[in-house]
């Protein structure tokens, strides 16, 4: 009975020679049928016939090799979501990677004709943009904050208060960071307060010190309606020797470690072996001198998405989340705008919040918002949108304006679609 029943099943050629020309190289395709097969037997489902066996192993195919890096519209009302990859890129940035990709001068001094130096090229920005001494570009602020402590500080004391003794994410958490530089952790001040005289009391003989500024920016915050974040220059001027700080958070840029102040002590992390294991590559390295040119220009908060986000205007917000939900609504996808309050997120300014405007999607109560959220997240490209009371929500504050109308159709595509 059971032998007679496996007959049934059709045999690897025969689906091979049903599926005709399926555009995947024959032996994938080959491997694919076997395992729809396999699958078949074992569930005693033994009735498919070679097309549909065919089908079966071609999705089985398109689906392992589905990308799982993919373009994200961030519909959270984060700026700066760390899981969305933080800061997208200004234009000129994007260019600027292109052009890097391929024979570029990132080590090639052009005007020597020899060998140049990878950690001169941001050198004179940061100079000038910080009003520091010198700079150097590592691969994150995590990095730079490691390559600062081991090479300046190792088996000394670092003061740190207690409120920046965060996890960043993944489970990585900054004392851990410190600690593998053979730097001790000396803790002042309360998780919420740290004053100037907490790291004064702390101070002494075995100190060796660095600021760590996470979210260091060249811009002022407060002109955005938020408390004023101290800037990487005022970090300097109040005399830091180094300072440290990430590339993709305020600053707008791509991922990378910036460390800034005296020549010395940058001249020390720049020679130290560490470095070739952190320094960063050439296509990060054209990204952030892009980005610190538009500061150097004067056109950071007009260009930078980070500064178009937050400076948008809470009725900006509002007509643009009108349009949208009137498209989705005419469209048979009922939504309505609603008042949130969205964050800037990657650890700056955490205590605040902005108002922004969302578009909640009506028919989305309780379990069916999960099911549309998870439809969202499966679009080309994928939405990650918020729950606000219940409702799937599509905030706008971390969308640019020009990529309204892409949420707007990929919402209806994937609200419409069947299953
Ligand atoms: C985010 C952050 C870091 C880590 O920066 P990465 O660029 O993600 O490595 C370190 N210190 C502080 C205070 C931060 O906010």
């Amino acid at each position: 009975m059971k032998t007679d029943a496996r007959r049934r099943l059709p045999s690897v050629d025969a689906v091979v020679r049903a599926a005709g020309e399926t555009g995947l190289p024959r032996a994938r395709f080959v491997a694919a049928v076997r395992e729809v097969l396999a699958d078949a037997r074992k569930e005693g489902r033994l009735a498919s016939d070679a097309d549909q066996i065919a089908r079966a192993a071609h999705d089985r195919v398109a689906a392992r090799d589905e990308r799982t890096l993919r373009r994200v519209l961030n519909a959270t009302g984060v700026v700066l979501q760390t899981n969305l990859g933080r800061a997208p890129l200004a234009p000129s940035a994007l260019s600027a990677i292109s052009e890097a990709a391929g024979a570029v001068s990132v080590e090639y001094d052009l005007a020597a004709g020899k060998r140049g130096e990878r950690h001169g090229h941001a050198g004179a920005l940061l100079r000038e943009l910080a009003g520091a001494e010198d700079g150097v570009v590592v691969n994150n602020n995590a990095a730079a904050v490691l390559l600062a402590l081991t090479a300046l500080a190792a088996r000394r004391e670092v003061i740190v208060a207690r409120g920046e003794l965060v996890e960043i994410g993944g489970g990585f958490r900054i004392p851990d960071v410190l600690r593998r530089s053979g730097a001790k952790l000396i803790e002042v001040g309360t998780t919420n307060r740290t004053y100037v005289k907490d790291f004064a009391a702390a101070i002494g003989r075995s100190t060796g010190a660095i600021h760590d500024l996470g979210s260091g920016t060249f811009a002022d915050t407060a002109r955005h309606g938020l408390p004023h974040e101290e800037t990487v220059a005022e970090a300097v001027a109040a005399g830091a020797d180094v300072v440290t700080f990430s590339g993709d958070k305020l600053l707008g840029g791509p991922q990378a470690g910036l460390a800034v102040g005296r020549a010395a002590a940058i001249a020390t992390l720049r020679a130290h072996p560490l470095m070739r294991a952190l320094r960063p590559d050439k296509l990060t390295l054209a990204a952030l001198i892009a980005t610190l040119e538009l500061y150097r220009d004067g056109r950071a908060e007009t260009e930078l998405p980070v500064w178009r986000m937050i400076a948008a205007r809470p009725t900006d917000l509002a007509r643009r989340a009108r349009a949208v939900a009137l498209r989705l609504s005419a469209s048979g996808v009922p939504a309505e705008v609603v008042e949130t309050r969205s964050t800037i997120g990657g650890g700056s300014l955490p205590e605040e919040t902005q108002p922004s405007h969302a578009v909640a999607l009506g028919a989305t109560a309780g379990s069916a918002a999960l099911s549309a959220a998870a439809r969202l997240r499966r679009a080309r490209p994928a939405i990650v949108a918020r729950i606000v009371d219940d409702h799937v929500a599509l905030d706008l504050r971390a969308i640019l304006p020009e990529d309204d109308e892409l949420l707007a159709a990929t919402t209806i595509a994937a609200m419409n679609e069947k299953g």
